[in-house]
């Protein structure tokens, strides 16, 4: 259990300038994308249009982080042994500037503090890494990107990469680290990438957390930022899969990818693969129609799933070309051809799409369709899934799974 402390920040503003390949570097205003929490009559909401921009989370006064977790610390009931203070934020925590103040104000609670997002660009003296230390700090996530200096310099703006790659060594022989890498191809793969895991490996990280690097739209990139980096084309969703593999096998870390592969608990969606399918039974029936929207990554493994209940005759799944369900926005609906679709269209819980919109545009063709949205999350994404146990990854998974039958039930043309 986990509380965290937010002190905010604002990417690119408060970690020190932007490394190239931040998914917020060009992000420009613009009007609201729509979401779920829109209200009825109102287009645009915090959620959607700064939210999701993170441009105006200034850093928050220490004072406020601490009452704020202490708070919560009075509202929960936080006896549990496997209890943290997670401090993070928009930006990085190792810029924030009174990050040494605030941990050495919890270190009297004596409770142990993960240190959630860095990417170590705001240590200028490896000794902080002892000083949060002996603070409590016992987790850090820490975005190496490459162990190599002169990598860390051009590609993540780091003004003393050594510095920094100095104290996750620190870090990794006294705590448990997850690195973390956004994985850009001729820079940071091949045998840089191999280098960086054998330095994670002999200083003893725990986990290394790698995440493809975004370029394109359909990748992600729906805030009008596309490309991050003229002339690069990331690796394709199958290309990644297979260099997180043998990443996982080359090394003894814990490793995985993102938007998709832990070779470990083979998420996402690990009730796709054939030996956890006896799972699947414990699931109400389907006794509904719909179609459901999804992403180029998750659509594959939601219709495999359906075909295994023997339900693909009442559903079926239209891709879009979006890599990820959750950044689904208006445009990719438009591009659906409406011929796929049944009366009852099932759209991922946290699309970018106003719910209004979302009809409009699913019903132009004068079918009178029922558009209704699934759950948030349907699997669990590679950050959070090295953090789980095979069992809790399949019980999550059939909990969304049956909240998605109980909606196709619900909302669709009854045939059963
Ligand atoms: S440190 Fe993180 S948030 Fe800041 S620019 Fe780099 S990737 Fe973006
Ligand atoms: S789209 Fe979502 S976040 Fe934006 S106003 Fe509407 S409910 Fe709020």
């Amino acid at each position: 259990m986990q509380i965290i402390a937010d002190v905010g920040g604002i990417p690119g503003k408060d970690c020190r300038g932007f490394c190239k390949y931040c998914y917020f570097r060009k992000v420009k205003d613009g009007d609201p994308l729509g979401c779920k929490s829109c209200l009825p009559g109102t287009f645009g909401c915090e959620q959607c249009t700064t939210g999701v921009r993170e441009s105006k989370n200034e850093f928050i006064p220490p004072f406020m982080v601490i009452n704020s977790v202490k708070t919560s610390m009075m509202m929960g009931n936080y006896g549990e042994d496997d209890f943290k203070i997670n401090i993070s934020g928009g930006g990085d925590v190792s810029c924030y500037p009174y990050l040494l103040d605030i941990t050495s104000a919890f270190s009297q609670w004596n409770i142990p503090i993960h240190l959630g997002y860095t990417s170590g660009k705001g240590i200028d003296n490896p000794q902080m890494a002892n000083d949060l230390i002996s603070h409590g700090v016992e987790e850090v996530t820490f975005t190496v990107f490459s162990t190599n200096p002169e990598l860390r310099k051009t590609w993540m703006g780091d003004k003393n990469p050594q510095a920094s790659l100095d104290a996750l060594k620190i870090f990794s022989e006294n705590c448990e680290v997850h690195a973390a890498a956004v994985i850009l191809p001729g820079v940071n793969d091949g045998e840089d990438l191999r280098k960086t895991c054998a330095d994670l490996e002999e200083w003893g990280a725990k986990a290394f957390i790698m995440m493809r690097f975004a370029n394109f739209r359909n990748q992600g990139l729906i805030l009008g930022n596309e490309p991050l980096i003229e002339g690069v084309t990331p690796h394709s969703l199958q290309e990644f899969d297979e260099l997180v593999r043998s990443i996982n096998q080359e090394f003894n870390l814990r490793v995985t990818g993102t938007p998709l592969c832990d070779p470990e608990n083979n998420t996402p969606f690990a009730l796709a693969k054939d030996n956890d399918k006896e799972y699947l039974d414990i699931l109400s029936d389907v006794t509904s129609e719909a179609t459901i929207i999804s992403g180029n990554v998750a659509g594959p493994f939601i219709e495999h799933i359906f075909d295994i209940m023997g339900a693909s005759d009442l559903v079926n799944v239209v891709v879009v070309d979006q890599d990820i369900s959750c950044l689904i926005t208006q445009k990719d609906l438009e591009d659906i051809d409406l011929n796929e679709l049944k009366e009852t269209v099932i759209l991922p819980g946290r699309a970018f799409v106003h719910d209004k919109k979302a009809e409009e545009i699913l019903c132009r063709d004068g079918v009178d369709r029922i558009v209704a949205r699934g759950p948030d999350k349907l699997s669990v994404d590679g950050e959070m899934s090295g953090t789980l146990s095979q069992e809790d990854v399949l019980k999550t998974e059939l909990i969304a799974f049956q909240d998605l039958i109980e909606a196709i039930n619900f909302f669709g043309v009854r045939k059963k």
